[in-house]
């Protein structure tokens, strides 16, 4: 039987018989995109069925997949948990589906990241932890509520904060008489509303909403209102708890909103350092960023960052930061492990 032989560049060689066919060869070094690479792709959604057995998975490149692995493996249980549907998507997609300038986004569970590029696994927990805030909002409002407000409410959670709005939208139909109603009818013309400023009027406001989500948006209203249940928004208990720590600090001192058109990436005078409690610009938009960019440092484990936080007899102290912690670990958001080891950088 004859054999060819084959010689890398380092001068290693191999004998494989003639007769191999290309397809059972697959040359490595000399394949310096991987993308493609039907082993590398195979084996990292192995590895993630065993690490996250109903977590579902969309995509086509390998090196996004391997990435994926990567940062999933740096996941507590229950914020890897809350992920429902990761979207491996191109970078286009990523502009259209999250916005201006944000390498991902996620809603209700799903989440939207980037195929290609570098691993980035402090941007998967960013995004998990909106998954597992999301998932804690859903289950306080399922305990009290039931499933057709679920759906009605996550969806018009979605909406506010897509469009960065202070309240949730609300349904109206309107009869052919013009008679404004909450009702669904079947004749009816449908109104998405939004509470104005002081949250005393409900108006429209124009380009707010596209066509198909005031489509949707309208069915779940339907759905809900026949199911005559409860009041209107819902806050878990982290949330809650986490506002009583943060204070009145969000969307204070920040600069020009140019993620997404609705939040800022740095401080008023351009920089980015931790402030009022938060541990980076962005964080002082909102609730959610505050909380997902602060499990950031611990997607690569750099706890050291906390210790001037933490410390008080550090002029950077404040007291915040340590009750952030405390519920970020209570609420599962980081691990008992990560935990200690972070106090064990205070000094009194
Ligand atoms: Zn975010």
């Amino acid at each position: 039987m004859g054999r060819t032989s084959l010689f890398d560049n380092t001068n290693n060689f191999y004998s494989i018989p003639f007769e191999t066919s290309k397809d059972e060869v697959e040359c490595i070094s000399c394949a310096q995109d991987l993308s493609e690479s039907r082993y590398l792709y195979d084996f990292s959604m192995i590895k993630i069925k065993n690490l996250a057995p109903f977590l579902q998975v969309e995509g086509e490149d390998a090196i996004g997949v391997k990435n994926l692995l990567k940062g999933l493996k740096k996941l507590p249980p229950a914020v890897r948990d809350s992920l429902i549907q990761v979207k491996l998507v191109s970078e286009d997609e990523i502009l259209a589906q999250c916005g201006m300038n944000a390498w991902g986004c996620e809603y209700g569970g799903t989440v939207w990241i980037p195929d290609s590029g570098p691993s980035w696994p402090t941007g998967i927990y960013h995004e998990a932890a909106h998954a597992r805030t999301d998932q804690l909002q859903s289950e306080i409002i399922k305990h009290e509520v039931g499933e057709e407000y679920i759906s009605y409410t996550s969806y018009a959670l979605e909406l506010k904060r897509k469009y960065n709005q202070e309240y949730k939208p609300r349904v109206r139909f309107y009869t052919a008489e013009g008679e404004n109603t909450e009702n669904f009818c079947e004749s009816c013309s449908v109104k998405v509303v939004w509470p104005n400023e002081d949250g005393t009027r409900l108006i429209e406001k124009p380009g707010v909403v596209t066509e198909t989500e005031k489509k949707e948006i309208a069915e779940l209203w339907s759905n809900y209102y026949f199911t005559d249940i409860g009041p209107d928004s819902r806050k878990s208990n982290f949330e809650k708890k986490w506002e009583v720590v943060a204070g009145p600090v969000y969307g204070e001192g920040l600069g020009e909103k140019i993620v997404a058109g609705h939040n800022a990436a740095k401080w008023k005078d351009g920089t980015d350092a931790p402030k009022n409690g938060v541990i980076m610009a962005y964080g002082a938009n909102n609730f959610w960023e505050d909380v997902a960019t602060f499990v950031e440092p611990f997607a690569e484990k750099n706890h050291d960052f906390f210790k001037q936080y933490i410390s008080p007899s550090s002029p950077q102290y404040d007291g915040r930061y340590e009750e952030k912690l405390k519920l970020l670990y209570e609420y599962g958001f980081i691990t008992e492990m990560d935990y200690l080891d972070v106090m064990s950088y205070k000094e009194e």
